[in-house]
């Protein structure tokens, strides 16, 4: 069931949004050769609990962690740990905090040093495509809408679409329905109405789109080791237009 949200509700949910944003920005300066990606999820942990949150994802259907922090290959949901960040890597970071009951998440891919044209490439086109995706987000729109114009931007600019993971609304929980997937056709699925709050989230890759699972169960990877990255929103949509909840 899809829940639509009051004023009051969108403004809580905009302060955990805040939350997230902030943690990104207090991250980056730390993102540089030589950091243990476990030093990043103790630093998040400490300043998100430190704002009055709590993080959404330590603990959520038993991950460990308090950030997703995917590298190269790693699509989504890596695990943080003692692997030191080189120069030249990638690094997916996926930040959920929750305020006074109510969900922010939003993903960044960050450059580790000086990175390859081709990672430039791949950076620069996923982040365009979750705004694609974003300008699509009004009332009277359907969720199709956002979903085929990420996936027609990836197409244009030959990257591929992961299609197995989607983004979700969110709310008191921070999955929540509709799925907003990251491929599909125009004018179908939801429609989109005043007080819906969704995370849209493209993981794009530099080659074919297709993934595996890491032992650990979490871990998604691409098949042909191509890297990917992951850029994502939470934006509130209203009838005063759309209000991206984890941004400036
Ligand atoms: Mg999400
Ligand atoms: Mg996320």
């Amino acid at each position: 069931m899809i829940t639509l949200k009051s004023k009051r509700e969108i403004d809580l949910l905009k302060k955990a949004g805040n939350i997230v944003y902030l943690t990104h920005q207090y991250l980056r300066p730390f993102i540089k050769p030589g950091i243990k990606t476990i030093e990043l999820d103790k630093l998040a942990e400490k300043f998100i609990k430190d704002h009055g949150a709590t993080p959404s994802f330590k603990g959520y259907e038993g991950f460990p962690y308090t950030l997703c922090i995917s590298i190269n290959d790693e699509v989504v949901h890596g695990f943080p740990s003692e692997r030191i960040l080189e120069e030249g890597d990638i690094i997916s970071i996926d930040i959920g905090a929750c305020y006074k009951g109510y969900h922010g998440d939003s993903a960044w891919t960050y450059a580790v040093g000086k990175i390859s044209e081709d990672d430039k490439y791949l950076l620069e086109h996923t982040e365009k495509a979750l705004y694609e995706g974003i300008k699509q987000a009004k009332v009277g729109n359907r969720i199709g809408d956002i979903s085929y114009a990420i996936e027609n931007y990836a197409n244009k600019h030959n990257l591929g679409v992961v299609k197995e993971l989607v983004g979700h609304g969110v709310g008191t929980k921070v999955h929540e329905a509709p799925d907003v997937p990251n491929y599909g056709t125009k004018e179908t699925g939801p429609k989109i109405r005043d007080g819906m709050v969704i995370a849209i989230e493209p993981m794009l890759t530099f080659g074919k789109p297709d993934i595996y699972i890491l032992d650990n169960d979490w871990t998604v990877v691409t098949e042909d080791s191509s890297n990917a990255a992951h850029y994502e929103h939470t934006i509130a949509i209203t009838n005063d237009g759309v209000e991206i909840l984890t941004g400036e």
